[in-house]
This record gives structure tokens, sequence and C-alpha cells, in this order.
């Protein structure tokens, strides 16, 4: 077992990288500490796979290196490494057994026969395949290969670190939530070094103990569940985890007072004493109907369980909140409060950006 250092870590899969979007990673920065519970989450096309195939070693970065506590790894092959990974779609010998399937990454490394059949039989109780253990691979479904993905990458105990790649893509759903949970047992169990890579922030919330969360190739947070939600440091975050995302709302700053259209809004960080335009954040959670406020219309309303989602315009610009299901909704002339301890001023741009690139 291992911490897994990170370190200026860069890769392009372009000869002649010119451009930034010509890097899949710029500059990350990393480390997860022995024996953790690690998520890494960001949409399609961040750079997860990338990162994942870095630290296993079947992808020599462009720039940086990888340290397995102190030892610089990048020049090692993914064998020397001794890591175990699942890929996102299921990776299974067809003609063999499932219980040749599980048992070969042992028998690969020389384990005798006798432990190998102790950890066979564990693991397929584990991944609920103890039945199958006679049947060849070529006829399970699809969930069934991979069931058996993830119990090849979770049956050597030699390992420094276990890489999941989106490992339930392809999982029926209702299974899915049963897989997820024994994951997350099985971490608490073994107490080994677990990153779990998936664009799902269900899964990454649920799995971790700390979430690294990524855009555009770049680390933009990192952070327990709890940090992510109720201080996200970026809106990129704010806007990526919740459901929906964090309110991200242009506003011009003035003499360190905020405004949005011509309302001065109470942020809970301290805007800059200067001029100029930055963005307003804030969760649907965090905004109420209330006697003074921003005047608002209300141009939608949906159900999501035991709230509802109140999609309204104020000061030109579109705002959800998200209300408990008893909260009556004023019939016309609404009014917005803000709670000023969760708004706050941010000037990272990304929305800007986002909206000139089409995203
Ligand atoms: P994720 O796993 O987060 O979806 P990837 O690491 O697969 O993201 O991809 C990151 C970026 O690198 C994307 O822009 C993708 O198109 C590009 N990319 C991934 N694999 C290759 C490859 N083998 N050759 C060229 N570009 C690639
Ligand atoms: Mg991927």
């Amino acid at each position: 077992m291992a911490r897994i250092t990170l370190d200026k870590l860069g890769h392009s899969y372009m000869e002649n990288p010119v451009a930034d979007a010509d890097w899949a990673l710029k500059q990350v920065d990393i480390t997860w500490d022995d024996g953790g519970a690690y998520a890494l989450l960001g949409p399609s096309g961040c750079g997860k796979t990338t990162l994942l195939n870095i630290i296993s070693g079947l992808l020599r970065p462009s720039q940086g290196r990888v340290l397995f506590d102190d030892d610089d790894v990048t020049a090692l092959s993914p064998d020397q490494r001794h890591i175990a990974q699942v890929f996102q779609f299921p990776v299974v010998y067809d003609t063999m057994t499932v219980y040749e399937n599980l048992a070969f990454p042992l028998r690969n490394r020389g384990v005798d026969s006798a432990t190998t059949d102790k950890r066979v039989r564990e693991i397929a109780e584990f991944i609920d395949m103890t039945h199958r253990l006679d049947d060849r691979a070529k006829g399970l479904t699809a969930d069934g290969k991979q069931k058996i993905s993830l119990g090849r990458g979770l049956v050597r105990t030699d390992v420094n670190v276990i890489m999941f790649d989106e490992p339930l893509t392809v999982i029926d759903p209702h299974l899915k939530w049963e897989l997820r949970s024994k994951l997350k047992e099985l971490h608490q169990r073994v107490g080994r070094t677990m990153i779990y890579v998936t664009h799902d922030q269900t899964e990454a919330l649920t799995f971790a103990d700390k979430v690294v969360v990524m855009n555009e190739g770049e680390v933009v947070q990192i952070g327990t569940p709890v940090d992510l939600f109720e201080r996200p440091q970026h809106t990129f975050v704010g806007h990526f985890i919740g459901s929906p995302g964090m309110n991200v709302l242009p506003c011009t700053v003035d003499g360190g007072k905020v405004y949005l259209g011509g309302n001065q809004i109470a942020v809970a960080n301290d805007a800059a004493q200067g001029g100029g335009t930055a963005e307003i954040g804030v969760r649907p959670e965090f905004v109420s109907f209330a006697d003074n406020g921003l005047p608002a219309t209300v141009v939608k309303v949906s159900d999501a369980g035991r709230h509802k989602i109140v999609e309204t315009r104020c000061a030109d610009q579109t705002l959800r909140m998200l209300i408990s299901e008893g909260v009556e909704i004023p019939a016309d002339g609404v009014k917005l409060a803000f709670d000023t301890a969760n708004t706050r001023l941010y000037t990272d741009g990304w929305l800007a950006g986002s909206r000139s690139a089409g995203g």
C-alpha cells in the first residue's frame, strides 16, 4: 500500500501541443493518502481516464511524475506498480469459467492454489456469483461480466491501489445502487486506497471521503462531499455538483458592493474594493420567498420528489430555487431573498468561458 502523489502531471496526445486545449491534463498536483476512499469527478472528456492510465502505467505522461510513497514510478510498467484497475467496460475471458477469470490475476502471480481458491470464493460471494463459478463467462449478461471484472480488480491482496474507471456504466440501475454501497463497505473492510472515477456526482459523493473535481484537464477543487456542496471554491464546482446546481449570476462590483441588476446583494465573502464584473453563486436551496427582496417572476414549477424546483426570472436572469413541498408560491409579484452566509462572490470567469465555448 502506498501514498500516491501526482507531481505537476501534464499530458498531451499531440506531438506538438501548442494551445491550452491541446493538453488533456494540465499541471495536475494531487496527493492521495494511503488507505483513503477517493473519487475523481468531472464531465466526460475532462481527463479522468487519462489520469488513471498514467497512475497505472498504461500511459506515460508528457510531463511530471508519479510517486508511490517516495518512489518515482513514472518509468515503471503496470506490472511493476502492483495496482488493480477496473475498466468502464468488462474485461473477461469468454472461454474461461467465472472461477478461472477470478483466479487469473492470482495464478498469474504464482499464488498457491489453496490461497487462490479461498480468495476466489470470498470475492465470488461478494459479487454474488458463487452459483455461477463453473459457468463460462461467455454466457453472462453485461451486468454479470462487469461483476467479474470488478471481482478481478478486487481479488489480489497485494496491490498499492485499486482504481475504478466508471465501473458501473453498463450495470443495470437497480444493481448500481447495491454495488456502490458494497464497494464502500469493501473499502471500510480492507482499508486499501481506492480511486473511483466517475462523471456521476451521486456515485462520487456516496463513495468517497474526498473528491477531486476536474474540468478541462485541471483540478478545480479537492474536498469532502460537504465542502463541495457548501463551500464550492469555483463556480464550475457549484454548478456541476447539486441538483439543480448552483445559480451563477453575472453581477457588478462597485466600491466593495455587489449589485445584481440595480439591487445590492450581501455576500459571505469580501468583494474587492475596485469595480468590475463578477459572478454571484447561490444554490437553489438558499433562495427563498420574502416580503422584502429582489422582484422576480415565476416561469416554471417542477416537482422533484419532496421538493419543487421553481424557475424564475430575476434581474433579467434565470434563477432556480429549490423549495419544500409545503411552501406556497405567491400568485404574483414574488420577491426573493438570498441567504447571505451561502451567497458568494466569484471571479473565476468560468461562466463567461463556458458560454463562449458553447457549453
Ligand atoms: P474522461 O475519462 O474524463 O472522459 P479522457 O481522459 O478519456 O476523459 O479524455 C481527455 C481528453 O483527451 C479528451 O479531449 C479526449 O478526446 C482526449 N483523448 C483521450 N484519449 C485519447 C487518445 N488515445 N488519443 C487522442 N486523444 C485522446
Ligand atoms: Mg473516461
